[in-house]
């Protein structure tokens, strides 16, 4: 079976990641590997962010922290997800700085998600429901955890064997945002997002259908075809 350790400490983006893969996988997370180093998202993409703390967990995990074993039998990879809300009228801000959109310029800690979101409606206040477009998108990358150091192994680049065998899936999910929080379900900006094609807000529509139609769903259903050729060929 495949270990698949989920480079997170965010339960809610963890249960959305297991629910969705399904169980034929066995799944770990930060929270398994309290000497994981902190990796900081200074990157200016999602794709960035995402392969900066698969690779980084990879290698510390190939080095053995927390005593992870490798086994070749038992192949492991890192799942790594960056994710966030883009708002038109904003410039497609707060974009990769979402989990830290209220958070003094001078601390670098996440702000809680309630501060986000009352400073998105801050923002958003005078903008009219027709211009309140906004999409969530999210970066996934798998990173396998390779059984030695591999080195600098690209012709091109300074890029090692982790870093070149890194897959990267990508979803988004159209929609508007309203101007009061509505629903009690998910996390982040769900209480104000509403998708294309609904009237609930994601918190109102709970887990069973954000998992068919988010961001997050869409990016891993093309890992899981991954997964699949993979075992075919
Ligand atoms: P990350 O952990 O750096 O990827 O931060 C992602 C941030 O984007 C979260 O803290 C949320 O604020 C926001 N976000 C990402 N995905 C979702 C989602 O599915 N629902 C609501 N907010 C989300």
């Amino acid at each position: 079976m495949t270990t698949l350790i989920i480079a997170t400490r965010n339960r809610h983006k963890a249960d959305e990641i297991r629910a969705i893969l399904g169980s034929d996988l066995h799944f770990l997370t930060l929270n398994d590997f309290p000497d994981a180093p902190k990796v900081v998202e200074d990157a200016p993409t999602f794709s960035g962010n995402a392969t900066k703390k698969a690779v980084e967990l990879a290698r510390s995990l190939a080095s053995g922290i927390s005593n992870f074993k490798f086994q070749i039998s038992n192949p492991a990879h890192v799942l790594a997800d960056d994710s966030g809300l883009e708002v038109d009228a904003l410039d497609g801000a707060p974009g990769v700085h979402s989990a830290r959109f209220a958070a003094n310029e001078k601390t670098s800690g996440n702000s809680s998600d309630s501060a986000n979101n009352e400073k998105l409606l801050r923002l958003l206040k005078d903008v009219p429901p027709e211009k309140r477009t906004a999409r969530f998108r999210c970066v996934i990358a798998l990173t396998p955890v390779l059984p030695t150091k591999s080195g600098a192994s690209s012709p091109v680049c300074c890029s090692d064997e982790s870093e070149l065998q890194t897959g990267l899936f990508e979803g988004t999910c159209e929609g508007k945002i309203i101007f009061a929080p509505r629903g009690d379900h998910g996390f982040g900006y769900d209480p104000l997002f509403v998708p294309d094609g609904f009237d609930q807000t994601f918190s109102e529509l709970g887990d069973e259908t954000k998992n068919q139609i988010s961001h997050r769903s869409k990016a891993l259903a093309k890992l899981r075809e991954r997964f699949k050729r993979n075992k075919a060929g």
